[in-house]
C-alpha cells in the first residue's frame, strides 16, 4: 500500500537517526553527481571542466582563490595525481607550479618525458586553508569529477603522488610505503603508487625509491604487454 507524506518523512527520519547513530552526519547532495556520469556519455575534459562551473559543493569554496582542474595532454598515457593546490596553485590556478611541482617535472622528465605530455591532476581541486589535509566531504565532492578526468584521458597508467592520493583512488587505508612501486588497477587503468614531491623535499633520501618506481613506470609505457603480466 502506498505511503502518506507524512510515513515517508517519519521513515526518512528514522533512517537518518540510524546514519547519525553510525557516524554518518552528512550526506553527499545530489548536485555532486555529475549528471553525465549517470548518463555515462563521452565526455571532453573541456565538458567536466564546464560541468564543475564555479563549484561550490564544498566549504574549500570560501577560501579558495582558483580552482585548479588539472592541465596537459588530453590523450595522455601517463597521468598523476597529487593531493591538492598549495598556495602557488592558489595564486596561478595550475597544478604542481611551486617547489614540490618543479620537483614534479623534474621526475616527469627524468623518464625523458615533457611535462606537458602527461596529465596533472589533484584529489582536491582547492587548497585546503593553511594547507591542511583535505578533509572527506571535500574529498568526496571533488571525486565524480576527477574520475571524470580520468575516463576521458584513459591514461595506462595513473601515477598517484602520496598518501591522500593512494588512499582515495584506491580506497584503501594502507600506508603509502606499502602501497609504493605496486600495481593496482582503477577502471582498468593501471595505478602506481609513489611518495608526493613534497615528502621528497622533506626526505631527499627516499627519492631513490621514486626513482624506482619512474622506472618501473617507463617500462611499462615502453612494454604495454608487461601490464598484464605483473
Ligand atoms: N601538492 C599537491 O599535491 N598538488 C599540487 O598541485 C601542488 C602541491
Amino acid at each position: 500500500m502506498d505511503k502518506n507524506i507524512n510515513e515517508v518523512i517519519g521513515d526518512l527520519k528514522s533512517y537518518l537517526e540510524y546514519l547519525k547513530g553510525m557516524g554518518i552526519t552528512s550526506l553527499p547532495l545530489s548536485e555532486n553527481i555529475p549528471e553525465k556520469v549517470i548518463r555515462s556519455e563521452i565526455l571532453t575534459l573541456a565538458e567536466v571542466r564546464k560541468e564543475l562551473g564555479d563549484c561550490k559543493r564544498c566549504k574549500l569554496h570560501r577560501t579558495r582563490r582558483t580552482i585548479v582542474f588539472g592541465e596537459g595532454n588530453e590523450n595522455a598515457t601517463l597521468m598523476f595525481i597529487g593531493e591538492g593546490p598549495g598556495y602557488d596553485e592558489d595564486v596561478q590556478g595550475r597544478p604542481f607550479v611551486g617547489k614540490a611541482g618543479q620537483l614534479l617535472t623534474k621526475i616527469i622528465e627524468s623518464i625523458n618525458l615533457p611535462r606537458e605530455e602527461v596529465y596533472i591532476a589533484n584529489i582536491i581541486k582547492c587548497r585546503p586553508p593553511q594547507n591542511r589535509n583535505p578533509e572527506p566531504d571535500e574529498i568526496q565532492s571533488c571525486n565524480p569529477f576527477l574520475m571524470n578526468q580520468i575516463r576521458v584521458i584513459q591514461p595506462r597508467i595513473i601515477c598517484a603522488l602520496g598518501t591522500f592520493s593512494a588512499q582515495t583512488l584506491l580506497k584503501t587505508d594502507t600506508k603509502i610505503s606499502a602501497l609504493r612501486g605496486k600495481l593496482f588497477d582503477l577502471e582498468g587503468i593501471k595505478v602506481i603508487p609513489t611518495y608526493h614531491p613534497a615528502f621528497l623535499l622533506r626526505n631527499p633520501e627516499r627519492k631513490r625509491e621514486v626513482w624506482e618506481d619512474m622506472k618501473k613506470i617507463a617500462e611499462l609505457i615502453k612494454n604495454p604487454t608487461l601490464m598484464t603480466e605483473l
